[in-house]
């Protein structure tokens, strides 16, 4: 197999041709090729390409580059916390100082962590390919389990979050999994809100592992949008807000956890961080 390091994202794309794979972290991609399940013919690390790592911050928000290591994510204390969290929650200590930021999102499996946080920050992918670069939205990106919208050779470059989705807001994230250490999770829940006078003024929520792709829970976000805290906080409006994420999502059962089970625990993750972002949104205005 050939193996290249280039230093430029340019020369990453030259390099690439029939059957070949991009890697940065390997933490996915190397399973794949310990088992056989691929053998391409060229290799092209992204490892080395200066301008795909490092978070910066400018009046437009947040960019984050996409060889950007996990563990960097995990300990930046100037990203929103779904984020920060969704990050610190992937496999162990080793696999995060490994695994990219990148390589979660282009492998694009319906449970990875950062995938949530992401759709609720409004993320867009920024991507180049031989044909120029194009920027799209993290909802229109995730196209089925290990299936994105990634033309053959493209790359993902940064991910931008925009200024609106940080100012003025908190977030939240949720997963369950069987055990503590490198556990994958079973449902993973991240929230992003607005409260002004003690009301929801904006939120977003999206679940994952509960469907094909991160899912928006629209039905729940209506529920919650313009309540009080007051009302939201009741036990009635709780059941029901459990209830509509139990129906909004499309599980399966698989070998981390059955259909059933997903759905009740989305409520339940939907519950906790709702109660705590109210209370937080609360608590900071007084
Ligand atoms: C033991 C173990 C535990 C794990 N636990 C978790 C967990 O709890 N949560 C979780 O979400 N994931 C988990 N993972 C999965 C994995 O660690 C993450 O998905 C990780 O972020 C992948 O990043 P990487 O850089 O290693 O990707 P790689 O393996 O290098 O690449 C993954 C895929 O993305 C493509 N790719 C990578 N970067 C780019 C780019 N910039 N542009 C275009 N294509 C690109 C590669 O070609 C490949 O198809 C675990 C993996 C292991 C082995």
């Amino acid at each position: 197999m050939d193996y290249c390091k280039p230093r430029t994202v340019d020369e990453a794309l030259s390099s690439f041709g029939d059957d070949s794979v991009y890697i940065a972290g390997g933490t996915d991609l190397g399973v794949l090729l310990a088992e056989m399940l691929i053998s391409p013919v060229g290799m092209i690390d992204l490892c080395a390409i200066d301008d795909m790592k490092g978070i910066s911050r400018s009046d437009e928000g947040l960019t984050i580059g996409a060889c950007t290591l996990i563990s960097d994510i995990a300990a930046a204390d100037d990203i929103p916390d779904c984020l920060s969290l969704g990050a610190a929650a992937i496999g162990s200590p080793q696999i995060r100082n490994m695994a990219t930021i990148g390589g979660n999102i282009c492998n694009a499996s319906p449970c990875g962590d950062t995938l949530t946080p992401l759709m609720v920050l409004d993320a867009e992918f920024e991507l180049k390919g031989a044909g120029g670069r194009r920027a799209l939205a993290a909802g229109d990106f995730f196209r089925g389990p290990k299936k994105t919208a990634l033309e053959p050779g493209e790359i993902l470059t940064a991910v931008r979050i925009p200024a609106a989705s940080l100012e003025g807001s908190i977030t939240g994230f949720r997963m369950t999994g069987k055990r503590n250490g490198q556990v994958i999770s079973q449902v993973n829940m991240a929230v992003w809100a607005v409260i002004i006078d003690g009301k929801i003024e904006n939120i977003r929520i999206s679940a994952g592992s509960v469907a094909p792709v991160p899912l928006r829970l629209i039905r729940c976000e209506k529920m919650l949008q313009g309540k009080t805290a007051a009302e939201i906080m009741k036990d009635a409006f709780m059941k029901n807000l459990a209830a509509a994420a139990e129906v909004e999502i499309t599980p399966i059962s698989d070998v981390r956890a059955g259909e059933d089970y997903r759905r009740s625990v989305s409520g339940a993750l939907l519950v906790d961080i709702v109660t705590d972002l109210v209370s937080e949104g609360v608590k900071d205005e007084d």
